[in-house]
């Protein structure tokens, strides 16, 4: 059988990795779709495992090759999910993960009507902006831009299927594996 295809979106600092983390080491049906972007790594990241880091000039030729299933520019970088690499793991039976932010979320509705779509926030933009300054990944100015992004992306939760308030980490790495098993097990509609 084939595997559901997941979105998980929400602001930066939401927490969507860690919860994201803890699904994939708790039920082995789940896959990461690792996507491309042309943001330099960050200290740690590793080439093909977080990202593919790409060039602009490659990421747009990428575009060009019809190679995304969704692009979108978010705070002055590209990000993009290669897309024959998630119907592979689809293919095989597998369930994919998708992090994105939302007009990559939106693309991918329009274009995989059945895919389930998860929405994940701190429980306010205070809170969201302690948590962004906490992890100091960024400059003074991307982070207010991420913060400015973080405004628009909470007022479009509404189009979610799904919706985690990320306030006590254990809760909620409970509640993001218990979902996952419920959406695996959901036969797909339609
Ligand atoms: P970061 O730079 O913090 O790793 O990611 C910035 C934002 O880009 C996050 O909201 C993340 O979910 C999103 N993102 C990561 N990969 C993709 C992708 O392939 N497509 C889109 N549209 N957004 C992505």
């Amino acid at each position: 059988m084939r595997g559901r295809l997941i979105v998980v979106s929400g602001p930066s600092g939401a927490g969507k990795g860690t919860l994201i983390r803890a699904a994939l080491e708790a039920v082995p049906e789940l896959a990461y779709s690792v996507s491309a972007t042309t943001r330099p790594p960050r200290p740690g990241e590793v080439d093909g495992r977080d990202y593919i880091f790409l060039s602009r000039e490659e990421f747009e030729a990428w575009i060009r090759e019809g190679r995304f299933l969704e692009w979108a520019e978010y705070s002055g970088n590209l990000y993009g999910t290669p897309e024959k690499k998630v119907d592979e793991l689809l293919d095989a039976g597998l369930s994919v993960i998708l992090e994105i932010e939302l007009q990559g979320a939106r693309q991918v509705r329009r274009r995989r009507p059945d895919a389930v779509m998860i929405f994940v926030r701190a429980p306010s933009l205070e809170e969201n902006r302690r948590r962004l300054e906490g992890r100091a990944t960024e400059t003074s100015e991307a982070l207010e831009r991420r913060l400015e992004a973080a405004r628009n992306e909470v007022a479009a939760r509404d189009e979610f299927d799904y919706e985690i308030v990320n306030d006590e980490l254990e809760k909620s790495r409970t509640a993001m594996i218990k979902l996952m098993r419920q959406i695996i097990r959901s036969p797909c509609e339609g």
